[in-house]
């Protein structure tokens, strides 16, 4: 997506090799006009997927998601991030282990909310690992549903996230292909 890499280049910030900062855009501070193209364009590439739900994590996912969500007419679920928990019965868990903050957190999502006829796009703001992915798409399992696929607003694609997740048998999205970022020098994907 052009205006989404355009922003990268002018607003991204380069923290080391492994991670590219955001936050004038989609992790403080929100564009809307660019968050609402990018909810066009997950609906169209995902337009004859059957999507019955969209199925994001706190925070950062929510803002891309809720615009895909808007356009796809469906409703919007976050998971939620919680340290410890105590077994409950009324709600789907799951661990994921947390790239930026490098631990593991429990994502919890009400069973309320999901259900075993949903056809449930994953949204997510970055694409690192997988392991946020993963955790979602488990959840979904949980709930008897099925994941039919994920969208990725910035996917860095030298690490291994996307193979991960093809292996795991999903579609992968992402709107933006970060190649590298070595020498201060941010580099998509051809
Ligand atoms: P994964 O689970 O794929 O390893 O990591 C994805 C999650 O970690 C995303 O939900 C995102 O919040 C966070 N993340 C991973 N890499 C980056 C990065 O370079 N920048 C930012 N802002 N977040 C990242």
């Amino acid at each position: 997506m052009e205006a989404l890499k355009s922003k990268i280049l002018t607003d991204g910030v380069v923290l080391g090799s492994q991670v590219l900062k955001v936050d004038s855009f989609l992790n403080h501070r929100i564009d809307p006009v660019l968050m609402s193209g990018i909810g066009d364009t997950f609906a169209e590439l995902f337009a004859d997927a059957g999507i019955t739900k969209v199925l994001t994590i706190e925070s950062s996912g929510i803002a891309p998601a809720v615009f895909a969500a808007l356009r796809l007419e469906v409703d919007l679920i976050f998971a939620r991030k919680r340290k410890s928990l105590t077994l409950r019965d009324d709600i789907y868990t799951e661990k994921a282990y947390s790239f930026t903050k490098q631990e593991e957190n429990e994502i919890t999502v009400s069973k309320s909310f999901l259900n075993a006829e949903d056809r449930v796009l994953i949204i997510d703001d970055f694409l690192a690992n997988g392991q946020a992915a993963l955790a979602l798409a488990r959840i979904v399992r949980q709930a008897g549903g099925e994941v039919a696929g994920i969208g990725i607003v910035i996917e860095k694609s030298f690490q291994n996230g996307r193979q991960v997740l093809l292996d795991a048998g999903f579609r992968v999205e992402s709107l933006a292909r970060v190649a590298s970022l070595e020498n201060n020098t941010i580099r998509f994907v051809e």
